[in-house]
């Protein structure tokens, strides 16, 4: 079927069997507003399909998604900051609770740090944004030994990357003053593709396990 047709037909059959389901729930978000708990960061990956695989509903979370799930460091250079103005706007605005940042298996961006980006215009703003992935690349090849294939590093980058983000997330004031003061906690989620579980970054054992022992 036609892409665009599908989608049509998929809204179609959204209002006739779900959209009553958040009705209610919608009107009052409407009248009183949002207020999201979560703001959750993830890939544009198309196989990440948050409200399925997390069961979150319209009012849960207010998501930003981009190429890889980084967070670019707080900036002031008054440039337009897509990203970090959802991030503020999260923080000082809606003043969620929490920040996930979600990374997930079989990442494209995680890869193609290991790989040649076109040194072309077409590609110049990639380029510059996969500047985010540098460090997790460099922390997965200092410990190279520990892996046995290229699958495991970029494994390993992901992972990485997430840590390395919650890192980037500190940068911003808001969130480390309400970090130190316990009004924001911060999480490292990662995503498997395979099997759709999740595992959360412990940072006392500095390891990732599974979501069911978390909280
Ligand atoms: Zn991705």
């Amino acid at each position: 079927m036609h892409p665009i047709k599908n989608l049509i037909r998929g809204n179609k059959l959204f209002r006739k069997y779900h959209f009553d389901e958040f009705k209610d729930d919608l009107q009052e978000l409407i009248i009183n507003g949002q207020k999201p708990k979560v703001l959750f960061i993830s890939c544009c990956d198309s196989r990440i399909t948050t409200d399925f695989m997390i069961g979150s509903k319209p009012g849960d979370l207010f998501t930003l998604r981009n190429i890889g799930n980084f967070v670019p460091p707080y900036s002031t250079d008054g440039e337009f900051h897509g990203n970090a103005s959802a991030i503020e706007y999260a923080i000082s605005v809606l003043k969620v609770s929490n920040i996930i940042v979600c990374g997930h298996s079989h990442c494209g961006a995680c890869q193609s740090l290991y790989e040649d980006i076109p040194d072309t215009n077409d590609y110049i703003n990639i380029r510059k944004w996969l500047e985010l992935g540098e460090e997790a690349k460099q922390i997965t090849l200092k410990n190279k030994h520990l892996y046995k294939n290229k699958e495991e590093i970029y494994k390993a980058t992901e992972k990485n990357s997430i840590i390395c983000q919650l890192k980037n997330l500190l940068t911003y004031p808001a969130i480390k003053r309400k970090v130190d003061t316990k009004e924001i906690t911060i999480h490292g989620w990662y995503y498997d593709l395979m099997d759709g579980s999740i595992e959360y970054y412990n940072e006392k054992s500095n390891s990732y396990e599974n979501i069911n022992n978390y909280l």
